[in-house]
Formats: C-alpha cells, structure tokens, sequence
C-alpha cells in the first residue's frame, strides 16, 4: 500500500528491547483497590455504592451522568471500604474522588450481560450501547469515551476504520504484546467496531519496528483487515499523523479525523470491544509497561484498574535505584506522576521509572535561534516563537500563531539543544486559553440569558398592554 509523507517527526532511542519480548504476566490479587470516578475525558461517574456494601466482579459500582461519561465497574469481589478521596495520577496530585474496594479472594463475577448475537450483523446501536455500558475508552491514552466515537459514523461520512498499533512512544511494548498474544481479539473487536460505524475498510497500522506484531496480525487478520508497517517516525501514533500517512490527507486545524473520513481506535480498546460484545465483560484490567532504569526488572503486566502503582513496581522486584521521575505512559506525551501511591487507570499504557543517565538533565540555556525545533514540528507550528509569546504572557498571540494545533508532542522539547521545555510551556498556554474560553462562555451564556430574560418580560408587558385596552372595552359593554 502506498503511504504519504509526513512533516516533521523525530526518531529517538526507542528502548523497547527492555519489554519487547517479555510475554505478558498478571499480576496477583492487590490488597486493595481505588477505582476513581473519573478515568476518562468527560464528565465524572456518580458512585452507586455505600460503605460497608459487598460487590461482585463486573458490578457496576459507578454510574455515567450523560453520554459524555462513563461507569465503573468493581474489578474484583469483595467489600467497599469507602468511597473517599485519594491522590489522582496526574501532576497536579490533587485529591480524586474515588471507590475503595477490599477484595475478598474470590474474584466472584456478577451475573454479566449476555453475549451480543452475531455481532457483525446486529442492530449497531446494540453495540454503542454495549460499548458505553462496559465503560470503555481509548487505551493508547487519550482516555475518550469509546462509544462516543463510534457514534461518528452517525454525522460524519467515514470510510476507514484505523486500529493504532504504531505505539510510536520510547519504552512502551505493551501493544505489541498485545497484538502478539492477543491477535484474534483485535481483528474481531475492530470488526465489530467497524460494523458499529457503517465503515467499509479495516486498516491496522504499526510501526516497522515491530515484526513479529506486523507478522501475527497479518495471519489473524486473514484479509478481513488490512495490516500495513507505517515507518518508524515520532509521533507517527498520533492519529492525526497515522491517518495522515494513511489517506494523504491532513486533518484541519482543530478538526477530527473524522473530517478526513477516518476514526482511530487503538489495538487494545479493540480488545475490550471483542471482550464487552462476545462476553460481556466490562473493562477492568488493561495491559501496561512497566519499564525505566531505576525498575529492577520491566515487564508487561495484565493488572486489574484501580490497582496501586507502588504494587505494580514491587512486582517488578522493587527499584534499583530513586528514580529522577516518575512518568504516566511514555516519556514524550507522559505526564509526570506524583508518587506511586496512585491507581492504574483505564488510559494508562505504561508506569516508567526514569534514572537520572536516561534523562537529558541540566540548566535551560537561552535560545541560540537554531531553528531545530521549527525543522521537527510535525504541525508545522513555529516552537520558539510560540514560547516567546507565551514568556510574554501574550497568549492571544500565541493562539494566532497556532497554539491550539499543538499535539504536544514534545518532538520540540526533545531537539532543543538550550533544553527549553517547550512542550510544558505550551501545555500551560492552552490550559490558560480553555480557562479564558469556558470564562468568555459561561459570560455569554449569563448575558443571553439576561437578554432572554428581558425579552420575556418586554413581551409579557406588551401583551398586557395589548389586553387592557380589550378587557376595558369588555368590561364597558
Ligand atoms: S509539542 Fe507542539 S509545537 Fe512542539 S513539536 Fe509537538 S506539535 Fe509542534
Ligand atoms: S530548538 Fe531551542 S534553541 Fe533552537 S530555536 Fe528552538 S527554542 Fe531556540
């Protein structure tokens, strides 16, 4: 299949040969379990447990509020603790509300919803429904509810689902063992997702560097699917960037890729589809790396959500030595994370444990103006004059320069040689941007709502007005 360039791009040290080979392995029953009510981008679950309430595995212990959420489901039997406040995954180490669940060891399921008769003929609302109803939501990280998206086959004209196995981030293997040892249940789930969008063609794309995966899924795929190696290029897994290669066609500033005619759900999400719709089985484990050079032994580990990452590290025989940082997924588009006393959560594809030899350390120099980062944006975005503005607190500025196309990627942060967080800046601007936007919303909603408010009661005096002259005349006659 013929492929499209893609601007910018860089390639670093990949470091997957620490994981890449390592089959995947389960970790055994943790203590305790902290299921957050958010893990997904949207609006939080209500929880639907007290205290002292036993639980099944599979229950549903937390409802979605709206489509643009979803529920949680207890990844074991056994006891709510409480339903309190624990430090979320994420920089910020804020409280998270959530589920505290002390399993009982006998992993006992609940009464489960029955399989989905021949899926790939059924009604796809079905399978939106089952899909939501399972909690499911993109795997490769971006935490998006799944059944959203499937619903895009609905306003848009789409002609090619794209099953992301490009896993483009350092470190990461979890997806390549994933399509390694669970092939069949990628090609059915993407099968059945493609049924559920009204989509023709079927395409899996990965990375080059990964053959055994490119290999195994051919032969599952049994030309079902289409499996095309796409060139090892960061971030060739961003979707815009993946559907890019694919179609030729650049998704507009802003836009999905849907506008292009495509939807990307990863590998792993597609698993969980075939795991909901053939079993109906609701997700509440993933598969994640575990990896970094402070980590004793990194490994691929099968873990039940909500487990503690403090847990998963022992499993790996402990730490060799204090890690310089914590990560959430790879060390491009991760985020740091606070301490390992956080869950796993449903977006989460990898923990690392960076030392302080695999980390480009030192002072921020001044920008010398080599124009490196400018060369590598695969946006083709202007890095350094962006973080110029955005010194400057010029924010609209920045906006104008193109802010907001920014993946955040960090392929600028990488290239510079002054060592200039360029990604964090900009992720900071477009947080001040959304907060600046949800303020300016919220003011128009309140002044249309006045200007309503006052038309109502214009109309109501004038129609007073309008009946008093009638019901004097009435009342004369
Ligand atoms: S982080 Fe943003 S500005 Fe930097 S290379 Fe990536 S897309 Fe371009
Ligand atoms: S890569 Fe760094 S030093 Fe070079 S132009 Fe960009 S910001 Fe300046």
């Amino acid at each position: 299949m013929k492929l499209f360039p893609v601007r910018g791009g860089i390639h670093p040290d990949y470091r997957k040969g620490e994981t890449s080979e390592k089959p995947i392995v389960s970790l055994p029953m943790p203590a305790t379990l902290y299921v957050p009510l958010q893990q997904h981008i949207g609006v939080s679950a209500e929880p639907l447990v007290a205290a002292g309430d036993r639980v099944l595995k599979g229950q549903r212990i937390a409802g979605n509020q709206g489509s643009l959420s979803i529920p949680q489901h207890a990844p074991t039997s056994g006891t709510i603790r409480s339903v309190g406040e624990i430090t979320a995954p994420h920089p910020s180490g804020l409280p998270q509300s959530t589920i505290i669940l002390e399993p009982d060891g006998k992993d006992e399921w609940a009464e489960l919803p029955p399989p989905i008769d021949d899926p790939l003929s059924a009604d796809p609302n079905l399978i939106r429904k089952r899909v939501a109803e399972s909690g499911i939501v993109g795997m490769g990280g971006a935490a998006f509810p799944s059944a959203v998206k499937l619903n895009l086959g609905l306003q848009y004209k789409l002609r090619i689902l794209l099953v992301n196995g490009a896993e483009c981030e350092p470190y990461l293997t979890c997806d390549d063992r994933v399509m390694r040892e669970r092939a069949d249940e990628i090609v059915d789930g993407a099968r059945i997702m493609a049924h559920a969008l009204g989509v023709p063609r079927i395409i899996v794309a990965i990375e080059e560097n990964k053959p055994q995966a490119i290999e195994i899924m051919t032969k599952a795929a049994n030309g079902l699917l289409e499996v095309v190696p796409v060139p090892v290029q960061y971030p060739m897994g961003s979707e815009r960037h993946l559907a890019q290669a694919i179609t030729g066609r650049e998704t507009p500033a802003r836009g999905l890729t849907a506008d292009i005619g495509v939807v990307v759900h990863n590998v792993s999400t597609a698993c969980a589809v075939h795991q909901a719709v053939r079993h109906g089985r609701p997700l509440i484990a993933r598969v994640l790396t575990v990896s970094g050079r402070a980590v004793r032994e990194p490994k691929n580990i099968e873990t039940l959500i909500g487990t503690e990452v403090t847990e998963l590290i022992e499993f790996c025989g402990g730490l060799k030595e204090p890690p310089i940082c914590l990560v959430n997924g790879g060390p491009m588009m991760g985020q740091p994370l606070p301490g390992l006393k956080v869950p796993v959560v449903k977006g989460m594809s990898g923990i690392l444990a960076l030392a302080a030899s695999e980390v480009n350390q030192g002072p921020e120099r001044p920008c010398i103006r080599c124009g490196s980062c400018v060369t590598i944006c695969p946006l083709g975005l202007v890095p350094v004059e962006l973080a110029a503005f955005i010194r400057k607190e010029q924010l609209d500025h920045a906006a104008a320069l193109g802010l907001r196309d920014c993946v955040s990627c960090g392929s600028c942060s990488w290239v510079c040689p002054s060592r200039i967080p360029l990604v964090h800046y900009f992720n900071y601007a477009k947080g001040a941007l959304n907060a600046k936007d949800r303020d300016r919303n919220k003011v128009e909603r309140v002044k249309t709502m006045a200007e309503a408010h006052a038309l109502r009661v214009a109309k109501a005096a004038l129609a007073k007005q309008q009946r008093t002259p009638k019901a004097t005349a009435a009342r004369a006659e």
